[in-house]
């Protein structure tokens, strides 16, 4: 029969003991360093915020491009303002359009405790799930932002 087999079933590895971090990454200090790293100011992304929507043709009725451009960056000062967290996972999809971010690791950081943040890099805000995954200096560092490595 196809699934009679004798396979031993798997055996489920203990979780890796987490190493705890002393100043947890923040939703917020992720959008930030995010926007810094790929060299975009508020109203750099707030235009291609304001674009996206355009071309997406979800303006508002008589909503001028200045006007759309205002509201994106109304939001983004936001959503980048300390302890604050987008009200809509639409924002937040919207903003993974048009900078590298990772909605799930924004959420993760939003909706979870420190301890089960993933891993972020402190100088660009990296992650372990994006696509370029970076290899780590130190435990809250990428090489890339420190390549000798800072001790921790
Ligand atoms: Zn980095």
């Amino acid at each position: 029969m196809y699934l009679d087999h004798d396979f031993a079933p798997a055996t489920r590895r203990a979780a890796l003991p987490r190493i705890r971090d002393d100043v947890p990454m923040t939703p917020d200090g992720y959008i930030r360093l995010r926007r810094i790293s790929a060299g975009l100011s508020q109203h750099d992304l707030a235009q291609r915020m304001a674009a996206l929507c355009i071309h997406l043709n979800e303006r508002k009725a008589g909503q001028r491009m200045p006007d759309l451009v205002a509201d994106m960056l109304t939001e983004l000062r936001r959503i980048e303002q300390p302890e604050t967290v987008a009200d809509q996972h639409e924002t937040i999809a919207r903003l993974a359009a048009v900078l590298p971010i990772d909605a799930d690791v924004y959420w993760q950081l939003a909706d979870y405790a420190p301890e089960r943040h993933p891993r972020v890099c402190r100088g660009c805000g990296t992650s372990a799930h994006d696509h370029d995954a970076p290899r780590w200096a130190t435990r809250t560092s990428c090489e890339r932002c420190a390549p000798a490595g800072d001790g921790l």
